[in-house]
Order: structure tokens, then sequence, then C-alpha cells
């Protein structure tokens, strides 16, 4: 089955007691057994353990990122816990990219480094600097590619080759691409991440994360720490994703045209200082874009003269929203260092290009002319 049809029918089937095309919402806490020592056929005992509504995303989640199975979690960031919680010991070193989600970076550098773990921030598009900051005693190396909110890419084949080699895993957070235009398990990486609030849910509806993986001792590890830390999504949740997921290409297609077109009038636009799309052929990495995705997402970010102006031009826009998610039909407009990326030094963000002026938009289905006109309008005020 091709990805379109998988994303509709893969994981779930008609309810066999009543009919419903749509997987029920399984809101039972417990499962009955036949006996002490007797489960149902099914499996399902407690839903912390595992709910057959949730089981139905994670099959198909399963299916569309080719993976042996999946965890998901109720958050991104509880899924990107679960990762760190199954591979990182006390005092253990671990390797992310240097420009990754805010939450990712509070997450490492104030909560873990409590249990004595070291992380080192680097640049994962320099596959030399990944192989160069490994020490005997990494134990996972987490690329975010495209990272958010800069869209450095990392080439995920050349890591996973240099993790392999020296039997490390190595997770990608995939959440800006999914795995419509990305497959990084295809690729040689171990896991893939999502938070399933972007993409995947897709209507600014959830917040929910998984992590599909090509390893079944991995996905037994990772359900282990599911299952003991509680974190599993909730049946409604996954109910919801599991709707959001049936439309995902069809979305991400046009949120992707759009971004295009968006791009390329910023880029034209004498007031715009600068622009960053991987769709665009003046961005650095523009030719892994084209080889390792299959799309260029909805992401992009631009930068107008000055810090003052910037902020002027959000606080002008109507059709774009000022606000922190992304990827869901909705467009949004985002100020990392005050919002998303708030979590990350001053200095830190500086290093990486994380710059005060910079405007991230999420692209949703809009109208793309109504989207244009909008920040034209916004672009002529300021
Ligand atoms: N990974 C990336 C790339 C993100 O952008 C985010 C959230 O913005 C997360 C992980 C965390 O996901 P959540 O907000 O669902 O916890």
């Amino acid at each position: 089955m091709r990805f379109r049809t998988k994303q509709i029918h893969s994981g779930v089937s008609p309810d066999p007691t009543t009919g419903a095309i749509l997987t029920p919402i399984h809101q039972s806490t417990t499962f009955v057994q036949p006996s002490v020592d007797e489960y149902m056929a099914t499996g399902f005992t407690y839903s912390r353990s595992g709910n057959p509504t949730v089981r139905a995303l994670e099959n198909k989640l399963t299916a569309l990122a080719g993976g042996v199975d999946t965890a998901s979690f109720a958050t991104g960031m509880a899924a990107i816990n679960a990762v760190f919680m199954t591979f990182l010991d006390a005092g253990a070193h671990a390797v992310i990219s240097d420009v990754a989600y805010g939450g990712t970076y509070r997450l490492s550098s104030q909560v873990y480094t409590r249990f004595g773990v070291e992380f080192s921030y680097v640049d994962t598009s320099d596959p030399a600097a990944v192989a160069a900051s490994l020490r005997n005693d990494t134990q996972l190396i987490l690329t975010e590619t495209p990272a958010n909110p800069t869209l450095k890419l990392t080439d995920i084949a050349a890591i996973s080759d240099i993790a392999r080699d020296r039997g490390i895993p190595h997770a990608v957070d995939n959440t800006f691409l999914t795995p419509y235009y990305q497959r990084p398990l295809d690729l040689g990486a171990d896991m893939s991440i999502h938070s399933t609030t972007k993409y995947l849910d897709g209507h600014n509806a959830t917040v929910g994360g998984a992590v599909v993986m090509a390893d079944a001792d991995h996905a037994e590890r990772i359900r282990f720490i599911q299952n003991s830390t509680g974190t599993i999504m909730s049946p409604f949740v996954a109910w919801l994703t599991l709707q959001g997921t049936k439309t995902l290409s069809e979305r991400m297609d046009r949120q992707s045209a759009t971004a295009m077109k968006v791009a390329e009038f910023l880029e034209a636009h004498p007031g715009v200082a600068k622009v960053v799309y991987p769709g665009l052929e003046s961005f650095p990495q523009h030719e892994l874009a084209k080889t390792q995705a299959t799309g260029f997402g909805a992401m992009l970010w631009f930068e107008v003269v000055g810090v003052e102006a910037g902020k002027r031009l959000m606080s002008s826009l109507d059709v774009w929203t000022l606000a922190e998610n992304l990827g869901s039909v909705e467009s949004l407009a985002t100020h990392p260092v005050t919002m998303t990326h708030a979590a990350i030094p001053a200095a830190e963000r500086k290093r990486v290009g994380i710059t005060d002026g910079l405007v991230r938009l999420s692209v949703g289905i809009e109208d793309e002319q109504d989207l244009i006109d909008d920040l034209a309008r916004a672009l002529d005020q300021i």
C-alpha cells in the first residue's frame, strides 16, 4: 500500500461489534480478565499500559513511518523524555543538535543534568563534528531536522552511519516533516520522534507525542518507560489524532505549496532582510532538502530590519495568528526568542542563529493570496 492509502486504512478497521467505521474512543480504565491467570486475547489490561484507541494510532504511525512499533505519549516532550529515560544512565553523555526545540534544551540542560547526564550541543549538520563529539560513555544521539526554528538540516543517513559504527542509538525529531515527507528509519535512524501536536493532529486540537522505533528491543524498553512513568497518550487525544492523520498528505502538500509562495513573496520584498525556507534555491542546504525528504514542509522564517520593526509587524497581522504552535491548518506567526525558545540562554541562541528579529511562520491552509496580502499590508506599515 502507498502512503495515501495507508494514512486512511492502516491500524484501523470497522468496529466488529457495531460496524462503526471509525475506531471507537475506548474510554475505559480497565479490561476484564477471564480468570486470574488469563487475559483477553487483545492483551489489554489497564489503560496506562495500553488502550485500543491509542494502539490504533500507534499502529497507524508504525505503518506510516516504517517501524516495528510506536509508543505514544501525552505530549511531544513526554516522548523525548521517554527516549532520554530509556537510554541515558546517571552520569552518561548524550549528543543533541545545537539547534532544537527550546523544550528539548530545557529538559536536557535543566532536568537531566541533575542526574549527572552531560550533553554536548553539536552542529549536527556537520557529521565530522558529531563524530568528534562522541565519547566512550555517549549513550544517545538526538538530532532534530529540520531544526526548530532555524530549519538547519542534519544528514540523517550520515549521522546514522556514525551512530551504528559506534553502537549508539540515533533518534531523529521528525516533527517538522512527518513520515509523509521524511522517513528517518528508512535512512538508518533507530527512532523517529514526533510531537503529534503539530502536523499529525493538524487542527490545534491536542497535545501529544510518539516515538516510532525500528528495533524490537528498543520498543520493549521504551514501552517499559511509557508504562512505568504513566505518560501514555489519552484515548480521546489518540482518537482526534487518528482523524487528523487521515488528511496528513493533503494538508502538508497544500501547506508546503503555499509556504513556497509565501517564501518567494518575502524574498522579493525590499523590507525583508532575510528569508529562510528549504524550498528556496538560496537555502544553504537546498540539495540535502531535495534528496533527504520528498517535500520542503510548511515552516519558514524571515527577518525584517530591526527587532522593533519585527514586533510591530507581528502585531499588525490579521490573517496570521500570533501563537506558539505550528503545523496546524491555521497559519501562525511566532517570535521564538520570547516564545518557543525563551528557555535557551541568549548567548547560546545567538551562537546558533536564533536572532532577536527572527519571525517564524507556520503556513496553514487558508487562501495563499489572503496570507500574502496580510503580510504585504503588515510590511507596508513598518
Ligand atoms: N519537537 C519539536 C520539533 C517541537 O517543535 C516541539 C514543540 O513545539 C516538541 C518537540 C515538543 O512537543 P509538545 O509541545 O507536543 O510537547
